[in-house]
This record gives structure tokens, C-alpha cells and sequence, in this order.
């Protein structure tokens, strides 16, 4: 008999509670599923009030789970199987789900539910009738109806009857881009992929903005920047990814500004830029992985001299988790392997040794005005690079590249 999964049946997340908004978060979850499944063009999705419905179409059930345990916005979803609704077809079809999945310890219950009244048995009697089925073929097995090891749920729709006993955890938080899109400052480093990360299970649709300092900064040091995005795409389907070029603005920083100001003022400058690009892209925020009190640019007082630039809202998810919390975080979403390879980035290259800790406002203002901000704003500006980063893309780019060999 063929037990292959049909169906998934999904159940929303927080969205529920949001009354009026509630169709457009339906709408946005069924767009992001049907990114997320991209690569299986047979499933088909359909969202309602309460649930949203996969259709599996002969599809392998194994791998579809696994992406949806990624969709932000997924309380849990339950795979299912659909007979027709005739009673010694349920019975069959009970009889073996249970042969299959019984090991030889476990205890079941049958919870089954009529919502087509015309059926002919109700749902008590139906629980008598595919429980007794049960025990025909496996007489050692024990009921319990109290978190019983083995639920096996039996409901009886218009178009079929559904078999299921797997609930599999979602992902929870919100359907990404029901909260308006943010800026990503994404580094190469351990937390701002972890910053993106949370910012987007709370319905944030993200764009990484990443600073490269050629060619003090290397080829590798930028793609490890967009293999982290990589990391971060099987939630959302793709992101864009937006190069800036930073050399000048370093190398002017480096000319003009004493030392114990360059971190203060590139700061400065990394974010007056992307909250430009933020107006030129619709963004409403600005996400970034600062953490208190990690290094230098991490302080209280750094954080104000720097976050003057702009009064765009910036959201800092990690600032105030411990490194190990945001390691933990960084190896669930498998970025951390990545994000400690040794490519230098920017920041690295023009560390100063002794950075301020307490830079002083009207320094950084005077320093600054030595430089021609317009300027490079605008020629940096002129020269961005803006790609769509896809799952897959690098493994796709490797395969290329062995044909080549
Ligand atoms: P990360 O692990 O994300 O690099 P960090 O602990 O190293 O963070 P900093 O290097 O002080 O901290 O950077 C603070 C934040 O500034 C980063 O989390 C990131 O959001 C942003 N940032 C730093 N360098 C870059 C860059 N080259 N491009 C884009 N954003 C950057
Ligand atoms: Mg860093």
C-alpha cells in the first residue's frame, strides 16, 4: 500500500492574532512558501483563514519539510496522507500507517474528526471502529489517551479522507517582508549575518549593504561576504546584495583624521552611506551586528558619536547578547563556520591600534570637515554593485567550475 505523504497541512504562527492585517501576512507566508519551494515546480499552495495547504503532487515530502522548517512564520505544519473517504479504505489504510510506524513500545490513540457530516460514521464511532482495526493487527499494542506516544489523527473533509501523526516545528516569528524592508550592514564577521538572521524572522526583508576596500581588502574577502548572504537566502528565496566601494573613503580617512578618530569617522561614513542607499532602495531601517561592549567601535559613547549621523532607526538584535549567544545563533543558521575564515575586511585593514573608546563629538566634527564627505559620498555612490544572491548560487558556481576542469 502506498503511504506517501499527500499533503502538508500548515499552521500560522503569531500572524493569527494580527485581525485586519491578516490577509496580506497569509498572502506574503504563501508568496514566501512558494519561494522557498522554488525547486519543486509540482507542489502547489493554497492559504486559507486558518491553515495553509500544500499539495505534494507525487513531490518527495523529505526535502519540501526541510525547507519549511525555514519559512519565518510557520507555528508547525503536519504532513499528511488522503484516501478516499471510504470506511474500509480508512480502515486499510490505518491498519498499515500503524504496522509501519509501530516498533514495538509505543502507545497510540486515535483522534478522529468528521467535518463532512454526511460520513457514516461520527467521530466517536469512528475512534471505535479504527481503534479496534488497530489492535486486529496489533494485538500487543497499549491505548492511552493521555499524551499518548503515537496520535494518529483521521479527518473526514469533503474532498477526502486525511491520515497524519508527525506535528514538525516551524520556524516561528513572522512572514519576512510583512514588516517593511532594512539595510543590512553585513560585514564578513560572526555577527551581523546573525543580526540579519533575527531581524528577518521578526517579518523584516533584508538587503545586504557590504563596504570593500580594493585591493586592500581581497576578492576572497567579498565573496565570503556573499556566501554569508548565501547563508541567509533559503528564508527568503534571494536577497540583493549591494557592494560599496569604501577605498577612497578609507584612504582619505587615513590622510587627514588622527588615528584615534579613523574607526570613529569610518563608522560615520559606512553609515551616512547606507542610509542613502536605504532612501534609494525604500528601506525603512537600518540592521547592523553591533554588540555592547565587544570592541572599541562598541561602547556606549561610540555608539552615540557614530549613530549621530542619522536619525534613520537602527536595529541592533545582537547588542546585547554575549559572543557565545550570538555563536550558538551563528552555528543553528551555519554561518559561523564561514564567518571565522581569516579574509581581512576593511575595518580589519585600517584598524587603528589605540581607537577612541570615548570619541568626543566636537572632534570628530572638526576632523571631519577636512575631508570632502559630498564628494566621496557621491562618488561612492556612483559606483555600487547591486546583485540577487539565490540558494544554491556557490554550489551552482562550483559545479560550473568543475565542468571546466
Ligand atoms: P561582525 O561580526 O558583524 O563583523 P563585529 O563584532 O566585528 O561585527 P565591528 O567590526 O565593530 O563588529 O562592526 C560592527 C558592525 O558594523 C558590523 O556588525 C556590521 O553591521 C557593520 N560593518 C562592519 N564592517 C562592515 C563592512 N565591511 N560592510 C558592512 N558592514 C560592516
Ligand atoms: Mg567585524
Amino acid at each position: 500500500m502506498n503511504l506517501d505523504y499527500t499533503e502538508i497541512m500548515v499552521r500560522y504562527g503569531e500572524l493569527s492574532t494580527k485581525g485586519k492585517n491578516r490577509r496580506s501576512f497569509i498572502m506574503r507566508l504563501a508568496e514566501n512558501v512558494k519561494g522557498a519551494l522554488a525547486a519543486f515546480p509540482a507542489v502547489t499552495v493554497k492559504g486559507d483563514r486558518d491553515r495553509m495547504h500544500l499539495y505534494l503532487n507525487g513531490t518527495d515530502s523529505k526535502p519540501v519539510m526541510e525547507r519549511l522548517t525555514k519559512v519565518f512564520g510557520i507555528q508547525n505544519f503536519s504532513p499528511s496522507i488522503r484516501v478516499e473517504k471510504d470506511l474500509d479504505v480508512i480502515i486499510a489504510t490505518v491498519q498499515a500507517l500503524m504496522q509501519k510506524i509501530y516498533t514495538g513500545s509505543e502507545t497510540f490513540k486515535i483522534t478522529a474528526k468528521r467535518s463532512d457530516h454526511e460520513f457514516v460514521q461520527t467521530s466517536d464511532e469512528l475512534n471505535q471502529t479504527l481503534g479496534s482495526a488497530v489492535f486486529q493487527v496489533l494485538p500487543g499494542i497499549k491505548a492511552q489517551m493521555k499524551r499518548p506516544d503515537i496520535n494518529l489523527r483521521v479527518e473526514i473533509r469533503q474532498n477526502g479522507a486525511y491520515l497524519s501523526y508527525e506535528t514538525i516545528q516551524g520556524a516561528g516569528g513572522l512572514p519576512v517582508g510583512t514588516s517593511g524592508r532594512g539595510m543590512l550592514m553585513l560585514s564578513g564577521g560572526i555577527d551581523s549575518p546573525v543580526a540579519g538572521y533575527l531581524a528577518m524572522k521578526r517579518g523584516v526583508e533584508i538587503e545586504a549593504v557590504h563596504f570593500a576596500s580594493p585591493p586592500y581588502t581581497s576578492e576572497q574577502a567579498l565573496q565570503k561576504a556573499k556566501d554569508l548572504t548565501e547563508k541567509l537566502t533559503p528564508y527568503v528565496g534571494k536577497i540583493q546584495f549591494i557592494e560599496v566601494p569604501f577605498t577612497e573613503v578609507q584612504e582619505e580617512i587615513k590622510k587627514h583624521v588622527p588615528q584615534g578618530y579613523w574607526m570613529t569617522i569610518t563608522r560615520r561614513m559606512m553609515l551616512r552611506l547606507t542610509d542613502l542607499i536605504r532612501e534609494m532602495r525604500r528601506g525603512l531601517v537600518i540592521i547592523n551586528g553591533e554588540s555592547l561592549g565587544q570592541v572599541a567601535s562598541q561602547t556606549l559613547q561610540s555608539m552615540v558619536a557614530i549613530n549621530e549621523v542619522t536619525a534613520t532607526p537602527i536595529i541592533r538584535p545582537v547588542v546585547t547578547m554575549d559572543k557565545l549567544e550570538i555563536i550558538d545563533i551563528a552555528q543553528d543558521i551555519d554561518t559561523f563556520e564561514l564567518a571565522i575564515q581569516p579574509f581581512e575586511d576593511c575595518c580589519t585593514i585600517f584598524a587603528p591600534p589605540q581607537p577612541k573608546t570615548r570619541p568626543n563629538l566636537e572632534k570628530v566634527q572638526y576632523y571631519e570637515e577636512r575631508l570632502d564627505i559630498d564628494g566621496m559620498i557621491a562618488r561612492s555612490l556612483a559606483g555600487l554593485k547591486i546583485s540577487e544572491i539565490t540558494p544554491g548560487q556557490n554550489s551552482q558556481q562550483e559545479a560550473e567550475f568543475a565542468d571546466l576542469l
